[in-house]
């Protein structure tokens, strides 16, 4: 493709994404008009019969708190119908504030009689990562199906446990990467897949913010801390969707300069990574340095995009003077109206749990190289 011919395409995209969403409303429309007739129309489709999905957060801590559970008092396909909490005296806030029922509040103990309510559809896993695997398997087993926050878990071993947990119980299993949600990293994405540019020669990439926490789970090994499986999965993310390829392998460095807070887990972490067409990506994350951007460089052009991984505004430009600058309401509400709808629907996902497990295979690889300082083949 001509690389002038580009700009061009996207715009016209944004046109016929127009025009297709003036289609589906007239067709939705129609629709409408016409059940009043036929009311057996509304039967021809798959959709099951729920209107929304009834969605459970177990773990109320700043995630559900701040993002999930305002997120979802925005969404069409699910909503917020349960809690699960060691803590009972955020029981009363949460029943207060969301409407929530006495039979729909859960704590770990009680959990598994989830299986008992068809209020409860979806759980979504909100904990420190080394709960993910047992309260994945736990709801499965349950029968619901499971929203399980990034990293999917802290090993391979874990994440396939997960996976084959939930085939067992023929119940859907998405990784909660809001970014695969979001316009703007789907540009990218599809820039990677078409090569408007030629192909990919280096992706540079980081993720990191100050955290000025001492004693938190992040901190912690047991838990599931490390920056690289907290904020280095949006870095290591940046690299294999701007290729769309599998590394074939990883050399990283760990470091600190908070060995008083750092002596556990990383505060930082560097890796750069080869992919089998010969394209590199150089990678850093820490919990001590604010950075937020993704670099693509291809055989004839360039990618920016800065913020990359926000929970909005992420945004970016091209080489050949197109912007990526797609809004969307809230990223959140739009990643579980998606998973609600596939589960409805009994489509895809668009971030199943084998990809949750792709980049824990790296992660592990990263691990491995900066303690053993070598080249990691994957
Ligand atoms: P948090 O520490 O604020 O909350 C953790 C919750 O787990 C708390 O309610 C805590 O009480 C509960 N918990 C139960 N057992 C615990 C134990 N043994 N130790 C510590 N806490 C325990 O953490 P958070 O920031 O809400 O993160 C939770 C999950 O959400 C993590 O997997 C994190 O990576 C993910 N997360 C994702 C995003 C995103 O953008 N997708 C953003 C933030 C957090």
């Amino acid at each position: 493709m001509e690389l002038s011919n580009f700009c061009s395409i996207f715009c016209l995209q944004f046109e016929t994404m127009e025009k297709q969403r003036r289609i589906f409303i007239q067709k939705a429309g129609l629709i409408a008009a016409a059940s009043a007739f036929t009311p057996q129309i509304l039967l021809s489709t798959n959709r099951s019969q729920k209107k929304k999905l009834g969605v459970a957060l177990v773990g109320l801590g700043y995630y559900s708190t701040d993002l999930l559970a305002p997120a979802l008092q925005l969404t069409n396909n699910c909503e917020l119908r349960g809690i699960v909490t060691g803590s009972p005296e955020k029981i009363p806030v949460w029943k207060e504030k969301y409407g929530i029922a006495d039979k729909n509040v859960y704590n770990y103990k009680n959990f598994d009689t989830i299986a008992n309510n068809p209020d409860i559809d979806v759980v979504y896993v909100v904990l420190p990562p080394s709960m993910h695997a047992e309260y994945t398997i736990r709801a499965a087993k349950a029968g619901k199906h499971v929203w399980c926050e990034k990293p999917m878990a802290p090993t391979v071993a874990d994440c396939e446990a997960m996976i084959k947990a939930c085939k067992d119980n023929k119940v859907k299993l998405a990784i909660g990467y809001r970014c695969q949600h979001d316009p703007n990293i789907q540009a990218y994405m599809k820039v990677g897949k078409e090569r408007p540019f030629g192909k990919v020669r280096m992706v540079t990439s980081a993720a990191g913010y100050f955290d000025g926490r001492t004693n938190h789970w992040k901190q912690n090994k047991k838990l599931g801390g490390g920056v690289m499986g907290d904020m280095g999965v949006y870095a290591l993310q940046g690299a294999r969707l701007a290729t769309g390829e599998e590394p074939i392998s990883v050399m990283a460095q760990a470091s600190t300069t908070r060995p008083e807070i750092y002596h556990e887990v990383e505060e930082t972490m560097m890796f750069q990574l080869e992919f089998p067409s010969g394209a590199r990506a150089s990678c850093q994350t820490s919990f001590g340095i604010n950075m937020n951007h993704l670099q693509v460089n291809y055989e004839k052009g360039w990618l920016k995009m800065e913020p990359h991984s926000s929970y909005n505004g992420n945004n970016g430009s091209m080489s050949d003077g197109t912007i990526i600058k797609f809004s969307i309401p809230n990223q959140q509400a739009k990643q579980m109206d998606e998973d609600a709808l596939a589960i409805m629907e009994k489509t895809d996902l668009i971030v199943p749990g084998e990809e949750g497990l792709r980049d824990i295979r790296v992660v592990e690889a990263i691990y491995k190289s900066a303690a053993q300082n070598c080249v990691v083949k994957l």
